[in-house]
């Protein structure tokens, strides 16, 4: 008898104790490595599919369709990453198909005595090659070759000038800073752009993971609905990094919605960062234009959008090039993640893509580790692919 009085009073305290842990108060922050919220409170008003380009609909609509409760927290990160700041430096090994690509090729040529017009051609189809574009390189090669002349340049010096004529090129003074500071309780939101294949999920994947590791709460929206597979890798990366997923469980759910859904999410939580990952199908440019236009202006019910990032494979060349050109055409580009950059030689369409979007080169890929994003800066890029 008094050992069931024991055994029942044991049961009755592991009960409590459990019970007690189950209901535990939920987090209202994401931590920087810690689990993520659970569930937060019911979200007001998505917009419905369709009607969300109006202000009514937003603000009276039932959640969205197929954008479930959130789901478990994801697993904490094991090591904090490396700052951003002085990544590129760092990674510069990363960039050693540049070092034995055009750069050697350029100082090969340079070093000849007596620079003929046919030196200067083939310096000029060298940068062509090195995918820089027609009118940038033949403007270097102008401006190089008359300072070579005026300063009787040699050796040593040549190679200075060329280096301080492609660092102009690529613009050393522009701004390549993330505006991803906080708007008092609204989140900053960024939103990836760019076609399937580039590096868009694993940006995202990596970008959440440099801010955390910077001490902010970042939010991540699969908004790429159209590719289940491009869901549940944000979903890994998210787990990768300890960055929360909002996501649809129906393929093909309206992208919009979910993008609303997670930046509403980031209001409540009080995020610092969401990032939106959004689908790079290049069907017809009104239905890109229609689909991206549509998540910037219902995100901007709720938050402004302070980066359309558009990313672009640095191995695609001209044709990558092209591509990106439909998306500026489509959405406002803030800037340009350069992603693959570790497996190319050419490099130059840094130049290329900056001149014919208008927008910096902001961050770069250098492989597919997950700190292997860094932000992009001129010189470091320039002394590697001279192999200083
Ligand atoms: P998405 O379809 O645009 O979302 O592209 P993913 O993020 O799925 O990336 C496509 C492939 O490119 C994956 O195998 C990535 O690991 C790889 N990748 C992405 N960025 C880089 C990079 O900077 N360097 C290299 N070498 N591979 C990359």
């Amino acid at each position: 008898m008094e050992y069931l009085i024991i055994a029942i009073a044991l049961v009755v305290v592991i009960a409590i104790v459990g019970g007690a842990v189950l209901l535990r108060p939920p987090r209202r922050r994401a931590g920087r490595a810690g689990p993520a919220a659970p569930p937060a409170p019911p979200p007001p008003a998505p917009p419905a599919p369709g009607e969300a380009g109006t202000a009514t609909a937003a603000d009276t609509a039932q959640a969205p369709p197929g954008v479930p409760p959130l789901l478990p927290g994801p697993a904490p990160v094991a090591e904090a990453p490396p700052p951003l700041a002085g990544r590129m430096a760092r990674l510069r090994g990363r960039l050693a198909r540049s070092q034995s690509g055009f750069g050697s090729v350029l100082l090969g040529l340079l070093s000849r005595d007596g620079l003929d017009d046919q030196s200067w051609e083939e310096i000029e189809d060298t940068l062509i090659g090195a995918d820089i574009g027609v009118a940038p390189s033949r403007q270097l090669v102008g401006e190089l070759r008359t300072q070579v002349r005026v300063q009787g340049a040699r050796g040593d010096a040549v190679r200075a000038l060329l280096r301080a004529d492609l660092i102009q090129a690529i613009g050393a003074d522009q701004d390549r800073n993330l505006r991803i500071g906080p708007h008092g309780d609204r989140p900053a939101v960024v939103l990836i752009v760019g076609v399937n294949g580039t590096g868009k999920t694993s940006a995202c994947g990596k970008l959440a993971r440099a801010l955390i590791g910077e001490g902010q709460s970042v939010l991540l929206g699969a908004a790429d609905t159209f590719r289940a597979a491009a869901v549940d890798q944000l979903e890994t990366w998210g787990q990768r990094v300890g960055a929360r997923v909002v996501r649809s469980d129906r393929e093909g759910a309206d992208p919009a919605s979910v993008a609303f859904e997670t930046v509403q999410e980031g209001i409540s939580e009080r995020t610092d960062t969401v990032i939106v990952d959004t689908a790079g199908r290049l069907h017809t440019k009104t239905g890109l234009m229609d689909e991206l236009g549509k998540i910037k202006r219902v995100i901007e019910k709720r938050a402004t959008v302070d980066e359309v990032l558009l990313v672009l494979d640095a191995t695609t060349g001209q044709n990558g090039l092209r591509q990106a050109r439909v998306f500026a055409e489509a959405v406002d580009i803030t800037g340009i993640i350069l992603t693959k950059l570790d497996g190319t030689a050419k490099g130059g369409i840094v130049i290329a893509v900056q001149r014919e979007l208008g927008v910096p080169v902001k961050l770069v890929g250098l492989g597919e580790g997950p700190d292997d994003l860094a932000p992009f800066d001129p010189a470091t890029f320039v002394d590697a692919i001279l192999g200083d």
